[in-house]
């Protein structure tokens, strides 16, 4: 602490002995010195868990009358870690010793520790960072609070969501805005093969919401128009040519007009087939069926087909969809699509369309895709996910998440686990 710049201001008997100008710096502004902090006692509990701990520590307390400040506890593989932040009793001294008597009765370890005041008050910039893990390993953890640090952020809170089908664990940070610490916890996740998603903490983050999801290789495991290929006797030629366009290489458009063209002459009967041969992606209903019980509207918005994506609204009870449709003379296939195509940047379109039909804005909107035709979908949105997405579209995207799991978005919402569970009456299956 430098004491010069501050000196004649702060302490009007220039003349006074080295210590006491020391002490007349230390104290606190003049303001908050008329209201001096109240002494308060943090009491500290740990030991094995069991059911009573809570009753007799407060019980001990309530005989010297003091007040509540905060209360925090977990219980962690049996063992609980239990902090009161309570007013100072006069007979401090006598309730210590009184705690500590209880505590060994308990077989608990307890610490009282003297002070003045509430906690301090979190830092502006306050985020909720969820970290997906598939091992969640130490090293990741270590990195990521590290980078925390480094950018003047302090991790307030942690909180475990989930531990299946990935182990997922939600830190509340203040002290950094949130799109730096976006950044910079997205590159060293990339490092630490983790996903990690940073939101804006806040009512918003709550706030009833529009989920918007790409279909092929997002909402389900297949590419559609691949599956029609396969019974042109095509699917070679098509998958190299679907391949180049997620991966940006060459226009959305142009590349689903030279592939539909592949399709022309094909009977529509094979619609049913296609239908049959789609395979959700795993979690796909459980993240479907939370989403709708927390009142949320969930959309597609497909490069594919309405032929497939008609009979997803039906089976998922999806509230809005966008395809491009295959269009049919005579029950077989032209070799073209009817109207404009649903391209990289009719997804968007989509998006907002979609939002202004559900009366939500779009900073509350959520777009889960995986290539290169959903980027400006993905970033149009308020929190844009690359599910399991090409390289070019996990580097463009607030966040990744590489785990094959689609409700584990959902932890990224903030919705743990057992609240899943809970909706679903226990049951433990991700579908
Ligand atoms: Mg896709």
């Amino acid at each position: 602490m430098s004491e010069s710049p501050l000196a004649p201001a702060a302490s009007p008997a220039a003349s006074a002995p080295a210590a006491t100008h020391l002490t007349s710096l230390l104290a606190a502004p003049a303001v908050t010195a008329l209201t001096p902090e109240p002494r308060t006692l943090l009491v500290k509990v740990f030991g094995k868990d069991r059911p009573g701990i809570t009753t007799g520590l407060f019980t001990t307390l309530a005989e010297y009358g003091v007040d509540v400040v905060d209360f925090e506890q977990v219980v962690t593989r049996g063992r609980i870690v239990l902090c009161a932040l309570v007013t100072a009793p006069r007979l401090e001294g006598e309730l210590r010793a009184n705690l500590h008597q209880w505590a060994e009765g308990q077989r608990l370890q307890a610490e009282v520790i003297s002070g003045t005041g509430d906690n301090r008050p979190r830092g502006e910039g306050r985020s909720h960072v969820t970290v997906l893990g598939h091992p969640l390993t130490a090293a990741a953890v270590a990195a990521l609070s590290a980078r925390v640090t480094a950018c003047g952020g302090n991790i307030d809170r942690v909180f475990r969501l989930a531990k299946y089908p990935v182990t997922a664990v939600e830190l509340a940070v203040s002290g950094v805005p949130t799109p730096f610490l976006r950044a910079e916890l997205a590159q060293e996740a990339a490092a630490q093969r983790v996903d990690v998603a940073v939101v804006r903490s806040g009512l918003q983050r709550r706030a009833k919401r529009l989920v918007v999801m790409d279909v092929d290789s997002t909402l389900i495991q297949d590419e559609v128009i691949e599956l029609f290929a396969a019974h042109a006797g095509c699917e070679e030629q098509v998958a190299a040519v679907t391949a180049a366009a997620m991966r940006g290489e060459i226009d959305f458009a142009e590349s689903l007009r030279a592939r539909v063209a592949l399709l022309a002459g094909l009977d529509e009967d094979v619609v049913a087939k296609v239908r049959a041969a789609v395979r959700l992606t795993p979690g796909a209903r459980t993240l479907i069926r939370t989403l709708k019980r927390l009142g949320y509207q969930v959309a597609v918005v497909s490069g594919g087909f309405t032929q497939v994506t008609d009979d997803l609204v039906e089976r998922l009870g999806l509230d809005f969809a966008a395809a491009n449709t295959l269009e049919v003379v005579d029950g077989k296939f032209t070799g073209r699509v009817v109207g404009e195509i649903v391209d990289r940047a009719g997804k968007a379109r989509m998006l907002e369309r979609f939002a202004v039909a559900a009366g939500v804005p779009l900073e509350q909107t959520v777009a889960i895709g995986d290539g290169a035709n959903d980027l400006d979908m993905l970033n149009a949105a308020g929190l844009g996910v690359a599910f399991n997405a090409k390289p070019m579209v996990r580097e463009a995207a607030d966040t990744a998440v590489n785990v094959p799991f689609l409700d584990t978005v959902l932890y990224l919402l903030g919705i743990s686990r057992e609240e899943v569970e809970d909706a679903d009456g226990g049951s433990l299956l991700s579908s």
